[in-house]
């Protein structure tokens, strides 16, 4: 505990925790010292027992929110100044020469596998507990162990080459090796962009084209007033998993589509569709794909230009309590506490987020019916059992949509 930077990082995550605990725990009291009432907006569109629902649901999920940033904090310290890092990197010198590119992927991969299988107790919990007490889960274990196994493959065909990859470079590429990795991760995310609809999604899913013809018909007339030219309309099976119902834009260039879950297609009419779709257009029309984009391209680099300022420093290593000095270790401890640092940046990225759902909403009045997107939503909010009464600090710190009220208030001025 010699080092200033221990310290440092004990106050980083204590802040970050106590941060995260208070943010949960007001959410909590907020929900549920507005669950007797639907709120005035809402009041015929939703009745008590599903704002209630909304309500008993919401404050489950917090309840496992805690005990999960509970649980975390006490795994980062256990990994770091607890020595557990430090001890399996020496595990893994018994087979490869410190500081190797085979020792370095081989302490990643370890590090990250075991914090996946200490987060799994709690993955289960939310799908079988949770979900499954609020009737949204149509999961099977079956299907969750097929899914489990496919993320490992997929993490270990796509991940792990990208990982060698990234640790070659830090060690080849000279004093900037932090912009070159950039660029790596950069290219790689918008190739990511291009193969997960069309290769890596229709592995979990199964994908129709859209069957309605009057719904179709009608998305057409939408997609030619916006000058939109699509490359499919799809049905997804989300049904499959979940009963929680959406809708979504994904790929970019020839592999753009327009997905809608089957049970958004199921439970809303076809002007409600349409004024979905209107929106989801919106977020493309203006951009916001690829605003998001710059915006995370930007953060990394930010990221990694510290990282590279870090990785030269002693007390990094040893405040973190970890004595073998390498690259490798450098990018895991980095990956490991980055988070904890920052942590009060998270409201940067919502802000964005928010923005441009006003934008993508005030888009779907111009092309589509506004009461139908306000129809779509209040229906979308109510079998989705999403709380209408979120603790505003709460809400403005995490939420990537703005909160249902405002949300609508406007539409409904528009
Ligand atoms: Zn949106």
């Amino acid at each position: 505990m010699s080092y200033a930077f221990t310290w440092v990082f004990l106050a980083a995550l204590a802040s970050a925790t106590a941060g995260r605990l208070w943010l949960a725990a007001r959410q909590s009291r907020y929900v549920r010292a507005h669950r007797d009432a639907v709120p005035e907006s809402f009041a015929g569109a939703i009745p008590l027992a599903a704002h209630q629902k909304a309500a008993d649901y919401t404050i489950a999920k917090g309840r496992l929110q805690v005990t999960e940033i509970c649980l975390n904090a006490l795994l980062l310290l256990l990994l770091t100044l607890g020595g557990a890092v430090q001890w399996i990197s020496a595990q893994w010198e018994r087979v490869f020469p410190l500081d190797s590119i085979p020792h370095g992927t081989a302490l990643i991969l370890t590090v990250l596998a075991l914090t996946s299988a200490i987060g799994l107790p709690a993955t289960l919990y939310r799908i079988f507990g949770i979900e499954e007490r609020f009737g949204f889960n149509k999961m099977t274990w079956k299907l969750f162990i097929i899914d489990t196994l496919k993320g490992i493959v997929l993490a270990v065909v796509i991940g792990v080459p990208l990982l060698v990859a990234v640790l070659w470079l830090m060690r080849a590429a000279g004093a900037y090796w932090w912009l070159y990795v950039w660029v790596v991760l950069m290219a790689f995310s918008v190739f990511m962009q291009m193969i997960i609809p069309t290769f890596i999604m229709p592995w979990f899913n199964k994908f129709s084209p859209l069957e309605d013809t009057a719904l179709v018909e009608r998305v057409e007339r939408l997609l030619a007033r916006c000058g939109f030219r699509s490359h499919g309309l799809f049905v997804m099976d989300g049904s499959k998993r979940s009963a929680h119902g959406n809708a979504f834009f994904a790929g970019v260039g020839a592999s753009k589509r327009i997905v809608l879950f089957d049970t958004l297609v199921q439970r809303l009419n076809p002007g409600e569709v349409e004024a979905v779709l209107a929106h989801e257009l919106g977020h493309y029309k203006l951009h916001h794909i690829r605003k998001s984009l710059a915006f995370s391209f930007a953060f990394a680099l930010v990221s990694l230009f510290i990282l590279g300022l870090l990785v030269q420093q002693p007390w990094f290593y040893e405040g973190l309590g970890v004595q073998s000095r390498t690259l490798p270790m450098a990018l895991l401890l980095f990956l490991l506490v980055s988070s904890e640092f920052s942590f009060f940046l998270h409201p940067l990225g919502t802000v964005l987020s928010r923005k441009h759902e006003f934008e993508a909403d005030a888009y779907a009045t111009r092309f589509s019916e506004s009461a139908d997107l306000v129809q779509a939503l209040v229906k979308m909010y109510r079998d989705n059992a999403s709380t209408l009464t979120p603790d505003p600090l709460h809400s403005a710190f995490y939420d990537s949509h703005p909160p249902a009220a405002t949300r609508i208030a406007r539409l409904r001025t528009a």
